[in-house]
């Protein structure tokens, strides 16, 4: 089972991918997660 990270949370570099839309989003070491750009949801899975 994938760890789901969410909006808001830190989770390191890389890419993730939204839980509801598959809309991809990368993000730097210390960038927060954002919104889905597509649908605005806030769960997310390591790419
Ligand atoms: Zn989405």
């Amino acid at each position: 089972m994938d760890h789901v990270v969410k909006t808001g949370e830190k989770p390191g570099s890389g890419t993730y991918v939204c839980t509801n839309c598959s809309q991809q989003v990368s993000v730097d070491e210390y960038d927060k997660l954002p919104p889905c750009p597509r649908c605005t949801n806030n769960e997310f899975v390591r790419k």
